[in-house]
């Protein structure tokens, strides 16, 4: 009797530990730790996508055509896109996409008190960041354009009708290449992928943390010799670090030898010279980084600082200002490592 109690024991254990087996072996993907990567060109810079796990190149497949049909929706560069409809007809109906996308626009021209502004995009013309065929212009030709400047004479309707100001047109570049990361969290995850990280002309968006359970580590340029070296290198889990600096697009005025930059402050018309050099945003939203990060480096330190008091818990940022001092808001200070010493932004000013 006691044999055979024994006996149905160990059968017990053998069925537990067998089901223990083939439960492990469903969940754990064998392909976890696998990579792929592809790079393409797509909104107007160089694409970088890689995803972990089994699934993953059907998942990038997907990625790379939302990437493409961003573009199209959002491009001035293409002819029928939204965005470009909008600017020949002065409005008309858009995708939900554009919808969403210049509704958060305007939101962020409200919140950075007008340094974010999607209508800047006649003076970018005027400045020949448009075409690349630059310009220094007159004090008028900055009057006349910037009276077609300000997003109180944009606005979107509940249908995605846009209505833009006499004269008006508009430019999504500050702010659609993190929409675009951010869409590319979900179409990932919708793909059965939970380790990924894209890269849109330098703006890093993560999805999760790396196959091996650790942080991503993302490096942030220097911005005097973006080719040469990392400024800080700063720890992520499923965030996005999101950088504006002057180093990306400008030109320098061969009569003068002053540099200009594709950051425009809408107050003056004027490229921004904030003093600030390069401006990172960390946080859970790909769109509100990149519209942030242009912003900011808009207001200089001192109004980012404060900005970011006023809104911490939505993101976190790295500036680094004219002489390559990095500053970090409160919320980094141990997630952030840079060769120099790093002044942490604190909550309180006292
Ligand atoms: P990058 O495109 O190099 O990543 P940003 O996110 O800072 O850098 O975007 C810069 C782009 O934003 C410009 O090329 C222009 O299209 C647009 N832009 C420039 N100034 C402003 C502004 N004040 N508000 C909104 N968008 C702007
Ligand atoms: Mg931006």
């Amino acid at each position: 009797m006691r044999k055979r109690i024994r006996l149905l024991l160990l059968l017990l254990l053998c069925a537990a530990l067998l089901v223990g087996c083939s439960s492990a072996a469903a969940t754990a993907d064998p392909e976890a730790d696998q990579k792929s990567k592809i790079y393409f060109e797509s909104m107007d810079t160089i694409i970088e996508l890689s995803a972990y796990g089994s699934g993953r190149d059907e998942a990038l497949r997907a990625a790379r055509r939302e990437v493409e049909r961003l573009n199209d929706l959002f491009s001035i560069g293409v002819a029928d896109s939204d965005i470009s409809r909008v600017n020949r007809e002065g409005g008309g109906l858009v995708s939900e996409d554009s919808a969403v996308l210049i509704r958060e626009a305007l939101a962020l021209w409200e919140e950075t008190g007008g340094a974010f502004d999607l209508t800047v995009y006649p003076l970018m013309a005027l400045w020949g960041f448009t075409t690349k065929v630059y310009h220094v212009p007159t004090e008028e030709e900055l009057a006349q354009t910037l009276a077609l400047v300000g997003s109180e004479r944009v606005s979107v309707d509940a249908d995605g009708v846009v209505t833009l100001g006499e004269g008006q047109a508009i430019d999504l570049g500050g702010i659609a290449k993190g929409y675009a990361s951010q869409r590319l969290m979900d179409v990932l995850r919708e793909h059965g992928v939970s380790s990924a990280m894209v890269s849109l002309g330098g703006n890093i968006q993560c999805l999760g943390v790396k196959p091996d359970g650790k942080r991503w580590r993302v490096g942030v340029k220097n911005p005097f010799n973006p080719d040469a070296g990392l400024s800080a290198i700063v720890e992520i889990d499923d965030e996005a670090v999101i950088t504006s600096g002057g180093y990306e697009r400008y030109f320098v005025d061969p009569e003068t030898g002053v540099t200009y930059r594709h950051i425009i402050d809408p107050a003056t018309g004027y490229p921004a010279e904030s003093g600030l050099s390069s401006v990172s945003i960390v946080t859970k939203d790909g769109t509100l980084g990149d519209g942030l990060s242009t912003a900011l480096y808009i207001l200089g330190l001192e109004k980012a600082s404060d900005f970011w008091r006023a809104h911490s818990g939505d993101f976190e940022a790295i500036l680094i200002d004219g002489e390559g001092v990095v500053y970090v808001t409160a919320g980094l200070a141990d997630r952030v490592t840079s060769e120099k010493e790093l002044r942490v932004i604190q909550k309180d000013v006292s």
